[in-house]
């Protein structure tokens, strides 16, 4: 086979057969992947591309690492499926693991496909739990694609989804663009708590089953929360009896350079939800790791959900071998170093040669660019200029991960100092070579 036309059979294949999510399905970005290692992919014709996008920031662990891959292949020669109510040692070994890298006080896990269906069933145990109904959360948020975690989402995609009831928004801290008018990370922070207690207040506190919050807000632009914030919202359910679920989807599991974000603050959440980075997406999972006192509300009474698939063996035999690689190699320590040593000097820098970037901000492998059309005011920039940087980068053989104004330089944990000198050549000469006007 000659491997261009392997591409262009992908590519065929793909506009005539396959529907892309969150998209108008005329258009394609036409770029194929058949294969990966590290930080790197490949598509058929052997053209290379650095990853800085780790997909949909889930590749944590980097493409095909070998342990992995191999125990996978072990556990489907042994047994590829079994039904969740079986027990599997597979599925023990992955909670224990879990619950392992977790506070003290959560035991148990609760296994999905994925984060949607993980925060899906978060809100079911705060609501069942509390016996309360609402559940709060923030605009700039995305939680998933299903009924509650959709209309739990602040950004676009909930509008034309609000089927479930029950979800109210607030805004959260966002020093650059402050809802606030606050000048200083503290007073960003005083001020988004009192805003969130008087949404509380005024929603009715006994009717709030939860708040709902990405412990980083990922999509909506890697906002790290300022001083003070989470532990006054952990303070704020408290005093109304409200459970907190963090959603650590996308930033935990090594992505910020420790375990689990809110390791990195004064905060205890009730429920965790994770997916991503867990096992890097090699097979589909998520859940939610379940508080001792939450999780003893179903030792005698029924819990009303489960999946098929819950504890899949091939699932588990991935998490198991990615929680024991990332251990044994060092990777949420190497992505913490990297941050610091690495990718945020450069960012820093490149925000001085480029006046388009107006902030840079993020800690491990979780870093935003935001890009405006003027520093002073803080425009964004437009979408056209945006789309000018996406396609450039591509063809500068780097994947990006752009939303809306903004460039989220995510790459694997394992990216090495190398390949950060070589990604910030490619985001140096885009910046300089592309129009950014409209
Ligand atoms: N929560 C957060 C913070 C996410 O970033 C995502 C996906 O991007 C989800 C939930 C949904 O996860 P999934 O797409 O696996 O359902």
């Amino acid at each position: 086979e000659n491997l261009e036309d392997l591409d262009d059979i992908a590519r065929r294949l793909d506009r005539e057969h396959v529907f892309h999510s969150w998209s108008a399905q005329a258009q394609s970005s036409g770029l194929v992947v058949a294969s990966g290692r590290g930080a790197r992919v490949w598509d058929h014709a052997g053209r290379e591309y650095l990853d800085f996008s780790s997909q949909l920031v889930n590749v944590n662990i980097g493409h095909q690492h070998p342990s992995v891959v191999a125990a996978i292949r072990e556990q489907a020669e042994l047994l590829t499926t079994i039904a969740p109510s079986t027990v599997n040692l597979a599925r023990g070994e992955a909670a224990k693991r879990i619950v392992a890298r977790a506070p003290a006080g959560f035991r148990k896990v609760f296994f999905t496909n994925g984060g949607a269906d993980a925060n899906e069933n978060a809100v079911r145990m705060a609501r069942l739990h509390t016996g309360r109904d609402k559940v709060l959360s923030t605009y700039r948020s995305y939680h998933g694609n299903t009924g509650a975690a959709i209309v739990a989402t602040g950004d676009w995609r909930r509008v034309p989804n609000e089927f479930a009831r029950g979800h109210v928004h607030f805004f959260g801290p966002y020093l650059y663009r402050s809802e606030f008018w606050a000048a200083t990370p503290e007073e960003e922070s005083e001020r988004a708590l009192r805003h969130l207690s008087r949404v509380i207040e005024s929603e009715g506190p006994a009717s709030i089953a939860a708040v709902l919050l990405e412990t980083i807000p990922g999509t909506a632009g890697i906002l790290v929360p300022p001083p003070g914030y989470l532990a006054g919202v952990r303070a704020l359910c408290d005093r109304h009896g409200i459970m907190l679920i963090l959603d650590e989807v996308m930033a935990g599991f090594g992505r910020t350079g420790r375990w689990f974000a809110f390791d990195g603050y004064e905060v205890r959440p009730d429920l965790i939800t994770f997916a991503k980075g867990v096992n890097s997406g090699y097979v589909p999972a998520g859940g939610v790791i379940i508080s001792d006192e939450i999780a003893a509300t179903f030792d005698e009474r029924v819990f009303p959900g489960g999946l098929t698939y819950s504890g899949h063996p091939l699932a588990m035999a991935s998490i198991v071998a990615t929680l024991d690689a990332m251990s044994a190699e060092g990777i949420v320590e190497h992505a913490r170093e990297i941050g610091v040593e690495s990718i945020g000097p450069a960012l820093e820098e490149l925000a001085e040669r480029h006046q388009v970037i107006g902030e840079v901000r993020g800690e491990g492998v979780f870093w935003a660019l935001e890009l405006v059309a003027d520093r002073k005011t803080r425009e964004p920039l437009a979408a056209v200029a945006m789309a000018r940087i996406k396609t450039a980068l591509v063809a500068g053989g780097l994947l990006p991960f752009i939303q809306d104004n903004r460039i989220h330089v995510v790459p694997p944990c394992v990216v090495t100092a190398d390949d950060v000198a070589e990604a910030i050549a490619v985001y140096d000469d885009v910046l300089s070579s592309v129009a950014l006007g409209d």
